[in-house]
């Protein structure tokens, strides 16, 4: 069955007549919407970072009508994560706990240096204890082998809390090793990109959303339900096939035209209403939601999750006495002249950054949008930025008729 499916995928995918006559559809519904509202420019935002490197490696911006404007969100957990959590990993590492962490974050830059060092890559080279892991399992099971204090690093979305739930649930974690979790919760994130988005009447709004797939598979498409509702904004939780993006598109230029915004589910073949219930009550019996601080954005209500008094023997947070950061005591934490506050909240494309391309590089990145597979500005830089990708839409408008 998972062999019809993935071969039924394929033929999707590579199904120029379908993409032939979703982009026609995305055009027709353009047209009508730009005539009985007088709408030219609109943004629709892509909030997860698969997305966006679906949206970019297979070039979609360049089949979309002029106005319509894709713009990335804060869908990267590693973009987000303040650099004082980094900061504050880097000291245990130096003072000779384990830190076990994700290969994207062990390049992470902080914004200040701790004892002379920006990143647990750094640390590493100077003797610090860091070892790049795939995830808690494979912590789990190295740190059993040595049997020293160890921290893992749980970055990351409602997509990784209930792996980590499970694992302290069944007691997985030995002793010597702690978990800090640093989960960040989407919808808050989502909210407040929106109401920025509506801030500047000089600047095309965001009328549209592609909600995450992966992290709705969790939280179901419930979750979203306030952005139709408050916002009055379509939303579509799409999967990550490039059709699958741009069925998504489409449908929210249907809602716009007929003017009735609401969830759709377009990635029926993961996602329910409900989403998976059994891994929200393992989330909610571990951890607690916060009010958490995005890294260049600042402290959003209910954004975070931390594990709750029952469990704080295995919580890392307890064990080496970090201190939670507050919003009195959070600053500014984007490195000099990076714009990667204003690219998760889709104000800015990466090429609109001086340092792109030039000081900033995936292999020398200085803005944490450049770390990890999931950034807007590494995925700009590997598949091409905003220039190219325009040239690249004026050649394939012709081939595909003037779309
Ligand atoms: S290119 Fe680098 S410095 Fe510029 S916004 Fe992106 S991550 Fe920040």
């Amino acid at each position: 069955m998972s062999k019809l499916l993935s071969e039924l995928e394929n033929i999707l995918r590579k199904n120029r007549d379908l993409v032939r006559v979703i982009v026609r559809k995305i055009n027709d519904y353009w047209f009508s919407y730009m005539k009985e509202t007088g709408v030219d420019h609109l943004k629709i935002m892509d909030f997860c970072g698969t997305h966006e490197w679906t949206i970019t490696h297979y070039g979609i911006r360049s089949l979309l009508p002029r106005g319509v404007e894709l713009v990335a969100g804060p869908g990267c957990p590693v973009c987000v994560t303040p650099s004082y959590y980094v900061e504050e990993l880097i000291r245990l590492a130096l003072d000779g706990v384990t830190v076990y962490t994700y290969g994207d974050v062990y390049k992470l830059r902080s914004h200040r240096s701790v004892k002379g060092f920006y990143s647990l890559s750094e640390a590493h080279a100077s003797g610090g204890n860091v070892k790049v892991v795939s995830d808690l399992l494979a912590a789990i099971k190295d740190a059993k082998l040595h049997g020293k204090p160890s921290v893992f690093a749980g970055i990351g979305f409602e997509t990784v809390a209930p792996g980590y739930a499970q694992a302290v649930i069944k007691r997985l974690i030995p002793g010597n090793l702690k978990l800090l979790s640093l989960v960040k919760l989407t919808p808050p994130a989502m909210f407040y990109a929106l109401e920025v988005s509506q801030e500047k009447p000089t600047e095309p709004p965001v009328k549209g959303v592609i909600a995450p797939g992966h992290v709705s598979t969790v939280t179901g498409a419930k979750a979203w339900e306030p952005v139709a509702e408050n916002y009055g904004i379509p939303v579509v939780i799409s999967g990550f096939e490039p059709v699958d993006v741009l069925v998504s598109i489409m449908k929210i230029m249907e809602q716009l035209v007929r003017g009735k915004p609401s969830v759709v589910i377009e990635y029926v073949r993961a996602v329910s209403y409900h989403g998976d219930v059994a891994a929200q009550s393992s989330i909610w019996r571990v951890f607690e939601s916060v009010d958490d601080a995005w890294r260049g954005i600042g402290f959003l209500p209910k954004s975070g999750l931390r594990m709750r008094e029952d469990y704080s023997d295995q919580d890392a947070f307890k064990e080496y006495g970090i201190r939670e950061l507050s919003p009195v005591d959070w600053g500014y934490d984007m490195p000099s002249g990076c714009r990667c506050a204003e690219v998760v909240l889709g104000k800015a494309y990466p090429s609109q950054c001086p340092l792109f391309l030039r000081a900033c590089t995936p292999s020398s990145p200085i803005g944490p949008c450049m770390v990890s597979a999931e950034g807007t500005c590494a995925i700009w830089a590997k598949y091409g930025s905003r220039d190219l990708l325009l040239k690249l839409s004026i050649e394939l408008k012709g081939n595909i008729g003037g779309a």
